[in-house]
């Protein structure tokens, strides 16, 4: 697909991904048109709280906005402490000095990560049209999100007195495969599940009760609920047969490990815009750069899905234990000469490339 400075590139989907590749669009000097199917950039969104984490692609994405020259409009909040809940073990907490994880809030409101990306993006001349859908034969590329549920997640947001603070939830009598989580963050609350279909059943009552009897906290009756699912796909197309380009989940760009798909919207969004920009090959430069990220968290989610919850206390005991627990995650997501032969044996025994 030709794309010139002097024709609008089409982008189907305004979210975290669309949003990115607008704004890098623009700053290279072409004219991006996005087209959000929503009335604004975040519809869809519940006003949950998110986190942009810090050991698979960077260890501050928020820096990493600034060097793209993002304003930080949003409102975001460091996390440098984790209590992690199970069943049949004590709490334990991981603390660094180091932040674990930017928090921000998603949904149209102001200050919200999706909100702002949206005004700036509107503020240095792309256009949005929203309430749109294209037909695809206008469109160069496809930010629509997911697209096949590989993995659900359930929540409810909250007002609260309690302060800040951040619980994981590994309770195998919540769930097996997936985990639960409690942030709070300045008045508000999310307190929300992810889980394989197989474990869905009263997932969320089960966590809420977790949540009621280890941390003694009332729940309101009025919470907001939301549910969704996410697409993890190494093997989804990243670009298709007339050259458009498909980043974020809607090119199944995912962390197989938590479902943290916010900074791999942005780094492909990142890689679309430089193969654009530079007339580099957009999928040698997803090979190199996101897909090693996406083989080292396919491999954890396969070992962490064999854990039982006593394997996963040892494992949050040695990460309490150590001074630098940031730096060992860090280290587990990176694709090193030993995690390439161990996806090698996976794969010939799963067949997953
Ligand atoms: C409840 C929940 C909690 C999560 N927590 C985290 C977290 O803590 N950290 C993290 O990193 N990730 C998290 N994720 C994942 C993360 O939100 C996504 O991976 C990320 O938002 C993907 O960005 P995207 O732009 O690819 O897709 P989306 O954000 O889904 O955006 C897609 C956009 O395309 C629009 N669209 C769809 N179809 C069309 C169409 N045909 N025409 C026009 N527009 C269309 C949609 O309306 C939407 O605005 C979470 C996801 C959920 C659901």
């Amino acid at each position: 697909m030709k794309l010139s400075k002097h024709t609008p590139i089409k982008i189907q989907g305004g979210g975290i991904a669309g949003l990115s590749a607008g704004i890098f669009l623009k700053q290279a000097g072409y004219d991006p048109i996005i087209y959000e199917k929503n009335k604004a950039c975040g519809f869809s969104r519940h006003g949950d709280i998110e986190g942009l984490e810090t050991w698979n692609f960077c260890s501050n994405p928020i820096d990493f906005f600034t060097q793209l020259n993002i304003p930080i409009d949003f409102n975001f909040k460091p996390e440098n402490k984790i209590t992690v809940h199970f069943d049949n073990s004590p709490s334990v907490q991981i603390v660094d000095k180091n932040p674990f994880f930017y928090f921000v809030k998603r949904g149209m409101e102001k200050g919200n990560i999706d909100k702002e990306l949206q005004t700036f993006a509107l503020s240095i001349g792309c256009e949005i049209r929203f309430e749109y859908t294209p037909e695809i034969e206008h469109i160069s590329i496809i930010a629509t999100g997911s697209k096949k549920a590989n993995a659900y997640i359930q929540g409810i947001t909250f007002d609260t007195q309690l302060p800040d603070q951040t619980y994981l939830f590994l309770n195998d009598s919540i769930t097996k495969t997936g985990y639960g989580y409690l942030v709070i963050w300045d008045g508000q609350a999310t307190l929300s599940v992810a889980y394989k279909k197989s474990e869905s059943q009263d997932i969320l009552n089960k966590l809420k009760n977790k949540c009621k009897e280890k941390l003694e906290i009332d729940l309101p009756e009025n919470a907001n609920s939301f549910a969704s699912y996410g697409s993890f796909d190494i093997n989804a197309p990243k670009v298709d047969n007339d050259g458009r380009m498909f980043i974020g989940e809607a090119g199944g760009f995912q962390d197989y490990l938590f479902g943290f798909g916010m900074n791999s919207a942005i780094h492909s969004a990142y890689y679309a815009i430089k193969s654009i920009a530079h007339s580099e090959d957009y999928k040698l430069l997803i090979k190199k750069n996101i897909i090693p990220h996406m083989k080292a968290s396919l491999l954890n989610r396969y070992l962490f899905e064999k854990l039982n919850e006593k394997q996963k206390y040892n494992i949050c005991k040695q990460l309490s234990n150590s001074t630098q627990p940031l730096q060992i995650l860090q280290k587990q997501s990176n694709y090193t000469f030993k995690k390439k032969l161990m996806f090698k044996l996976l794969n010939r025994k799963l067949n997953i490339l």
